[in-house]
């Protein structure tokens, strides 16, 4: 029978701007999504943003409650590995020369890496790397780090990004999804038309959308996305019917069925209401019947599989996808991606659902990156090349 190897990654971080409580949205949501795949026996993988840990390790010399936040995230991600969980590179780099200042982080406004020159982009990524290799290895002698996700999936087209993850080492990147779309002035993306949205390939060095016509010395595996159609306007009415009712009259099921985990705020989250909206929304004024047009249209394309933003009948969806993808490939055994975001989880039901269901499913195989990797250089997957 054909098999899914599946890898559940997380981005583990705060707020693009910085904000966000550390302990609510990172620490007490990464504890539970690991007691929940503990409790179902599956493994996960979190993608620990790790400039953020370095600042609040520098300006922890002179304030110690930032000093604090950074030993427990160090004792925390420690923990997580040594129950078996897996734990990867994730790099934001508007943390480049982060200031703190009355209470609050100011950022810079450049959010692609791609945007920076190679020296900067190298030394960011290379001391990434080596501080958390030797965070881990303090206990696990044989840690590495080999696998790459980039902070908000800049990873094309760039001459320095992927020359620079194979030169440290890193073996696969995870940063592309088909549809992503960003022209924004904190950083620009385009993943509308990539050469390869489903397995494994062998990507151009100087933009990953590509497939290369050789080997090369990293592998891409796209991080899953699907095109929604009309299914996904209908989930996105329930949706807003939902919002206008108050949260005690839905009936349980309904949370956990047709909600997905970040409907529900995280409490104390630190984030300002409307964030997303702020950062990534485009800056217009009234909304217009166009505009709204564009949004239904925007709901029907594709979305990244991120499990923070899919009710438990979306992710069944996603798996049927999945499968069928999976069927039309005439490969045996592939690996597949899905993405997440602790920082959003605010209700747990849905995902609590999902791992019951991916526990029982006889077709599928939860697994860890560094797992995936290893199944990647030793033959038992097919890479793609042009
Ligand atoms: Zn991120």
């Amino acid at each position: 029978m054909a098999r899914i190897h599946l890898v559940l990654t997380d981005d583990w971080e705060l707020f693009g701007d910085g904000s966000g409580n550390m302990r609510r949205i990172q620490f007490d949501t990464m504890k539970q999504l690991a007691d929940l795949y503990d409790r179902f026996g599956l493994k996960g993988t979190f993608n620990v943003e790790v400039m953020q840990q370095l600042y609040h390790l520098d300006y922890g010399q002179r304030y110690p409650h930032l000093l604090a936040l950074a030993h427990e995230w160090e004792s925390l991600v420690q923990d997580i590995y040594a129950r078996g969980h897996d734990v990867q590179l994730h790099v934001h780099p508007q943390w480049h020369q982060a200031r703190y200042e009355d209470g609050q982080w100011s950022l810079n406004p450049r959010w692609s890496i791609l945007d920076y020159s190679y020296a900067d982009a190298l030394h960011m990524l290379e001391t990434c790397k080596d501080y958390l290799e030797a965070l881990l290895s303090r206990s696990h002698p044989d840690y590495q780090c080999v696998a790459f996700r980039s902070g908000a999936w800049f990873v094309a087209p760039g001459d320095h990004i992927l020359p620079i993850l194979s030169t440290l080492g890193i073996r696969c990147d995870m940063s592309l999804a088909k549809g992503l779309y960003t022209q924004l002035e904190l950083g620009k993306l385009d993943y509308r038309d990539i050469d390869e949205p489903f397995l494994p390939f062998y990507p151009q060095m100087h933009d990953a959308r590509r497939l290369a016509d050789r080997q090369q010395p990293i592998v891409c595996v796209p991080t899953h996305s699907r095109r929604w159609g009309i299914e996904g306007a209908g989930f996105s009415l329930v949706r807003k019917i939902a919002k206008r009712l108050p949260a005690r009259l839905l009936p349980d099921v309904w949370h956990a069925s047709f909600l997905p985990p970040n409907a529900t705020a995280i409490r104390d989250s630190g984030v300002v209401k409307d964030y997303y909206r702020q950062t990534w929304g485009q800056k217009t004024g009234r909304v217009s019947r166009l505009s709204k047009a564009a949004a239904f249209l925007k709901s029907q394309s594709n979305r990244v599989s991120d499990l923070s933003s899919l009710s438990y009948l979306e992710m069944k969806l996603v798996m049927r996808d999945i499968r069928q993808r999976m069927r039309a490939s005439g490969q045996s055994v592939v690996p597949v991606i899905l993405a997440n975001h602790t920082k959003n989880i605010g209700d747990f039901r849905p995902i609590e659902k999902f791992c019951e269901y991916l526990a029982r499913a006889s077709d599928i195989e939860v697994m860890t990156s560094r797992e995936m990797v290893k199944n990647l250089y030793s033959g038992q997957y097919m890479i793609r090349s042009a």
